[in-house]
């Protein structure tokens, strides 16, 4: 092909156990999929889900064992942490029924789905769109991959989070509003899965601000630990 500029490269994420790499290609973020956090944003009730989109090159892939130095990112005072359980797609398909969606999973990943919670709170107050707090360049730090062949399917699961070695965030995966292959069910509803769309899958209460120098530790359900440093 003769492209005018080099292509941007292709981000990609650790699987573990292998030297293989996961390619992503869209990543989808569920919005207040645990009760508790719905209560902590204001809201209240089982809506439907609904769905916001990062760009693939938000993602800040950590190795195994190593930690990710995420930049503090410009215009914000609040940036939030967001711990997630993040599900990777290596099967595309519309309109996937929950019963069907489990072989449409690859495997599972801990991310965090950071947010400058003051301009996301100012995009919401003029309803205006969230890109800019939420698709914010190294906002999705993300672990290596579990494929679902080694860890099983995932319905639950401790998750947490600890900020320079306190808990922030500490809830279960079968508290999910919406469960994993509900989500990809309304998902796929809505737009066309592709192999290497992952999809973040939404954050318990506990949602707080981390400054420069903070070292976030996010852990779900066994998978690779994810360190991601503020920089
Ligand atoms: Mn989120």
């Amino acid at each position: 092909m003769n492209y005018v500029l080099p292509p941007s490269p292709i981000v990609s994420l650790a699987i573990q156990g292998t030297d293989q790499r996961f390619p992503v290609r869209r990543v989808y973020c569920v919005g207040r999929n645990y009760v508790e956090h719905a209560v902590e944003m204001g809201f209240t009730g089982r809506e439907p889900p609904f769905f916001f989109l990062k760009p693939a090159d938000a993602v800040l892939p950590a190795a195994a064992g190593a930690a990710v130095d995420a930049a503090y990112p410009t215009l914000t005072k609040n940036y939030h942490h967001e711990v997630e359980l993040v599900v990777a797609i290596h099967k595309g398909g519309k309109n996937i029924s929950a019963a069907d969606a489990p072989s449409h999973i690859f495997g599972y990943a801990v991310g965090l789905d950071m947010t400058r919670r003051d301009l996301q709170g100012e995009c919401k107050k003029q309803g205006r769109p969230w890109e800019i707090g939420k698709a914010v360049d190294q906002s999705a730090p993300i672990g290596p991959i579990t494929p679902k062949t080694v860890c099983g399917e995932i319905t639950s699961g401790a998750i947490e989070l600890t900020v320079n070695g306190k808990t922030t965030q500490k809830s279960d995966i079968v508290k999910l509003i919406w469960n994993i292959n509900e989500v990809i069910e309304h998902l796929s509803a809505a737009w066309e899965l592709q192999p290497g769309d992952i999809i973040m899958t939404g954050t318990p209460e506990g949602v707080a601000a981390v400054v420069t120098g903070d070292t976030m530790v996010a852990t779900c359900a066994g998978l690779e630990t994810l360190t991601a440093r503020v920089v």
